[in-house]
Parts: C-alpha cells; sequence; structure tokens
C-alpha cells in the first residue's frame, strides 16, 4: 500500500495522532489499519481510506477545501496538513456532538486552518464556496448536485455513492463534469437533503 501512495500523503499522516481523534477506550488500537466506532452509530475511516481519498483528490499548497461528515476530524486534519497555512478546510458534520468533538480534537492537535460547521453537507456550504476540493466521507444515493456546483473550474470531488453496494467516485469539473468509479467501499450513509432520509 506505502509504495503506491504519495509521500506527501504518507507524511501528512504520520504528523496527525490518530489517537486523538477516537473514543479514549479505543487508544490501544488507534494505530491499527481499520475503521473504529466513534460513538453515535458512526466511524472513523480506516487510514489507507483516508490516503487513498487524499491521494485521489491530489490536494496541495493553498488549497480551499470542503469535507462532508467530520466525525471526529481526523481525515480533516489530515488534509489540513496537505494543503498546509496558506489553505483552509472547512468540514461540515450534522450530528452536534461529534461536531463539538472534533472542534476539541482539532484544537489538542494544534490544527489552526479548519473550521468545524454544524450542518446538513449534502447542501455543501455555499458561504465559503466555490472549493478546489471536495471530499465526502459518506455514502450518497447520487452525487448531491450543490456539490458539483460548488467546485472551482478544474476542481475535483470525492464521493462513495450507493447503498448496499457504494463506489467511490470522482468528479473533475472540466468542460462539465467529468465523472469516474475508483473501487467498492463502504461508508455509513449521507443523510438529508440530498442524501439518504434521516429516520431521527
Ligand atoms: N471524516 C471522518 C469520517 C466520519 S464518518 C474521519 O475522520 O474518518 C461520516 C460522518 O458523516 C458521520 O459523522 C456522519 O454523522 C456524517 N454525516 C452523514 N450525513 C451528513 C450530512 N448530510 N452532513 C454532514 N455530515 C453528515
Amino acid at each position: 500500500m506505502e509504495g503506491r501512495i504519495d509521500p506527501r500523503v504518507i507524511q501528512a499522516m504520520s504528523r496527525v495522532p490518530r489517537e486523538c481523534f477516537v473514543p479514549e477506550e479505543l487508544r490501544a488500537v488507534a494505530y491499527e489499519d481499520r475503521p473504529l466506532p466513534i460513538g453515535c452509530g458512526q466511524t472513523i475511516s480506516a487510514p489507507h481510506m483516508v490516503a487513498i481519498m487524499c491521494e485521489i483528490l491530489d490536494l496541495r499548497e493553498g488549497m480551499t477545501v470542503l469535507e462532508v461528515g467530520t466525525g471526529q476530524g481526523y481525515h480533516a486534519a489530515v488534509m489540513a496538513e496537505l494543503v498546509g497555512p496558506s489553505g483552509h478546510v472547512y468540514t461540515i458534520e450534522r450530528i452536534p456532538e461529534l461536531a463539538e468533538q472534533a472542534r476539541k480534537n482539532l484544537q489538542k492537535v494544534g490544527a489552526a486552518n479548519i473550521t468545524v460547521v454544524l450542518g446538513d453537507g449534502s447542501r455543501g456550504l455555499a458561504e465559503h464556496a466555490p472549493y478546489d476540493r471536495i471530499s465526502v466521507a459518506a455514502s450518497a444515493p447520487e452525487i448531491p448536485p450543490p456539490l458539483k456546483e460548488q467546485l472551482k473550474p478544474g476542481g475535483k470531488l470525492v464521493i462513495p455513492v450507493g447503498s448496499a453496494l457504494q463506489e467511490l467516485m470522482l468528479v473533475v469539473r472540466v468542460n462539465g463534469y467529468h465523472e469516474e468509479r475508483r473501487m467498492g467501499v463502504i461508508f455509513v450513509p449521507l443523510l438529508g437533503e440530498h442524501g439518504f432520509k434521516a429516520r431521527d
């Protein structure tokens, strides 16, 4: 795996202590390459998945990024390392407890270029659009139109799509939108206006 991942991504991940983004009782297994429960029925993605998504997005210094589905903030922290202090990551989470915990975790590790927003990220985050890159950490029934519209020209969006069978999709905004399937994945559902219908 490591040989196929951009060394910049590996380096960014090595700078973010994953143990600070999992519940205390799971600290001992924080560096295993597996997803872990983070409360509220949600999960932190496996490190290899974070690496693959960062690699696909080709994050560069100075970029403005939107993440949909903050969880406890790990993936956002890795992307913030990759865009550096001249870039910014806006990350949106719909569950208040997780957004709050993510803010605490990010403060603890000293990540300054990240803003955690509470809300329905299936609509994107129009206030800070357009984005160079958008990373979605929950699976959508189809690619939400607002996310495509909030990409800059040349911008890239990575998003899992589907329910029982999910595909990780890359969308590139060039002469319209170019969509391509990258791999089969398993994510929690994206809920909300352009996601699946929430039961709560
Ligand atoms: N990015 C995280 C993974 C979080 S799991 C990581 O560091 O690994 C996906 C998250 O998406 C969950 O916390 C879930 O609550 C959130 N989510 C689901 N639908 C959402 C929506 N419409 N808007 C914002 N967050 C959403």
